[in-house]
């Protein structure tokens, strides 16, 4: 495995650590960041315009605490949640602190592998694969974009396609299982039809 490889699966596993870490509810599609947040009180995101600068993230050595700024006027949501998420790899992945030699390169592709993973869990993605891009982009919150590449990217380091052949394929209501809106309907015991 090479240095790309290695820090791409250990981004990949930082993320299935972190979905392990937060609550069943949290787990659910879409992963709301804020939910992520709430446990990394050394991180403050800032919002605001960036001219055009998706985003970046800064470590203060002496106070150890992180700020993600993120351009929210120039991007609409789904990219701006991508680029949080991205950011929160730097964050995660240290590339501020411990990691902060690795070659530029290498950081970016990780801390796009961790978002990926962290918006677009692969074991939900192989239950997803077959429903429409319209839906899929919904469920997930995330840009047409952003799919796409999740999915070059599974299936350069999973073989997905194949993979989902493989899959059973999955009803709209089992799906539903995997999304917050699941946690709706137990709420208020709703049928699902
Ligand atoms: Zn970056």
């Amino acid at each position: 495995m090479n240095t790309l490889e290695y820090n791409l699966k250990y981004a990949v596993s930082m993320a299935n650590y972190i979905h392990g870490k937060i609550k069943y509810e949290e787990q659910l599609i879409p992963i709301d960041l804020e939910d992520i947040l709430k446990y990394r009180q050394d991180i403050t995101v800032v919002k605001q315009d960036l001219l055009g600068l998706d985003g970046f993230s800064m470590h203060d050595r002496d106070s150890k605490k992180y700020v993600v700024a993120i351009d929210n006027v120039n991007f609409d949501l789904t990219r701006q949640r991508f680029t949080l998420a991205h950011e929160l790899g730097h964050v995660f992945l240290k590339h501020h602190t411990k990691n902060k030699n690795l070659n530029a390169y290498i950081k970016e592709k990780s801390a796009d592998a961790f978002a990926g993973e962290l918006l677009m869990p692969k074991d939900i993605m192989y239950k997803t694969a077959k429903f429409l891009a319209n839906y899929i982009l919904n469920a997930y919150e995330i840009s047409y974009t952003a799919y796409e590449m999740r999915r070059r990217f599974l299936n350069k380091m999973y073989d997905f396609d194949n993979v989902i052949e493989n899959e059973k394929i999955l009803t709209f209501e089992d799906v539903i299982e995997y999304t917050k809106h699941s946690s709706l309907l137990n709420k208020y015991n709703l049928e699902k039809v």
